[in-house]
């Protein structure tokens, strides 16, 4: 019997915990969709529940394992990337976790990249490292080793990353695709820095996006999400819902309010990166920059045919090293020294700043970060003010 309702005489502290209902009619809607802010939801009758309980029919009961603003937002991000299903979480590393919890079991083999996020690294070495999972970690660029990886172990996952994380290299996504569906892998992508529009055509089992970067674009939320086919999706749902890295409906509504706007600053931020990215190539202090639209790019022509935008992170070197980079940093006024990426503020991190102490010599070698690199994330500023900060900080 649903409670609260005005007729039933009750005290005062009992009515503060069944304030009186407030319903709309079915022809009356919200044109914002409301934040289903409760942890619980109830069917009017134990008949109901019970028949909910069973999977007989569809409704909501605790938001652990869903609430109708995560699942809208689920709908729309699986419809943003090209997929059927979404599953969301706490983080984008939460997402990372999950899935390779969930899509992993001991004695299985993942081949993975030192051109991989931090955590992501972290995650496949040490953490599935103890339970049994093994890995091989290759240069993004080594498509002789992949083959050879492939052969040599039966694989479960591929992981990978484009553009990479911070020197932008360019995965070729049909060349890993083909070698790891030949091998009968699973192919995992963070598609994180290219964003929820692109790459949606290529063969790739499950994406996994930090919901963080482009998707709030305020910077002001944690997100994550996996997404993929539907019965790959649904079959993680029940792990995902047990490890409990659930995202909060509040945090869903504000990525939904993010998302009205990704387009237009996606294709912003990364004209401005691209303007940026002329400039740094300009300079004399500059010795080499890492950004996919340039054709001084080495994957510039694969960039190309398989992004629509180049992305808001542009990477430099400096031929003065680490004492350049952190004199760059200090000397910049419009960009925060600040980790993260792809909120509408712009943003730089040096070399002191970026992981890889994990990495072997020959594994720093291929990571590219030197110690004059120097990695930008352009925000939403006027491009006049952007350059004219670059070219003073580079001059100072
Ligand atoms: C930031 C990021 C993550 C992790 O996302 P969080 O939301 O910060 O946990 C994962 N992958 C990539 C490529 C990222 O840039």
């Amino acid at each position: 019997m649903p409670i609260g309702y005005p007729h039933r005489p009750m005290k005062k502290s009992t009515r503060v915990n069944h304030p009186p209902p407030v319903e709309l009619a079915a022809d009356n809607h919200a044109v914002v969709a409301p934040i289903y802010q409760s942890v619980k939801f109830e069917f009017d009758t134990l008949a109901e529940t019970e028949r909910y309980l069973r999977g007989e029919r569809p409704g909501f009961f605790y938001s652990r394992a869903s609430n109708p603003t995560t699942r809208q937002l689920e709908l729309l991000l699986a419809e943003l990337q090209g997929r059927e299903e979404c599953l969301v979480t706490a983080s984008g590393v939460g997402a990372v976790a999950q899935t390779l919890l969930a899509l992993t079991k001991q004695g299985d083999h993942i081949l993975c990249f030192v051109e991989t996020y931090n955590p992501t690294r972290y995650l496949i070495r040490r953490l599935l490292g103890r339970f049994g999972v093994t890995h091989t970690m290759l240069s993004i660029e080594d498509a002789g080793g992949i083959e050879r990886a492939l052969a040599a172990h039966p694989t479960r996952l591929v992981w990978f990353e484009s553009p990479t994380n911070p020197v932008t290299k360019v995965a070729d996504i049909p060349g890993i695709t083909r070698l790891a569906k030949a091998a009968g892998a699973l192919v995992v992508m963070d598609n994180t820095f290219a964003g929820l529009h692109q790459h949606g055509e290529y063969d790739i089992d499950v994406f996994v996006h930090s919901l963080t970067k482009y998707a709030s674009g305020a910077g002001d939320v944690l997100g994550g999400a996996v997404i993929g086919r539907s019965e790959l999706i649904r079959s993680l749902r029940t792990d995902f819902g047990m490890i409990g890295g659930t995202l909060d409906p509040h945090a869903a509504y504000l990525i939904l309010r993010g998302l009205k706007t990704y387009f237009v600053r996606y294709k912003a931020q990364s004209a401005s990166a691209q303007r940026v990215a002329e400039l740094l190539a300009s300079h004399p202090a500059v010795a080499r920059v890492h950004y996919p639209g340039l054709p001084s790019h080495p994957q510039h022509a694969l960039a190309r045919a398989q992004m629509k935008d180049f992305g808001t992170i542009v990477s430099f070197d400096l031929k003065g090293g680490l004492e350049a980079g952190g004199r760059f940093a200090d000397a910049l006024q419009l960009f925060a020294m600040a980790a993260s990426l792809g909120s509408t503020e712009s943003l730089v991190v040096t070399a002191q700043m970026m992981g890889g102490r994990d990495l072997t010599a020959d594994q720093q070698a291929i990571s590219a970060i030197t110690e004059g690199t120097v990695r930008l994330s352009i925000g939403l500023e006027d491009i006049e003010d952007l350059l004219a900060d670059v070219a003073q900080a580079l001059n100072a």
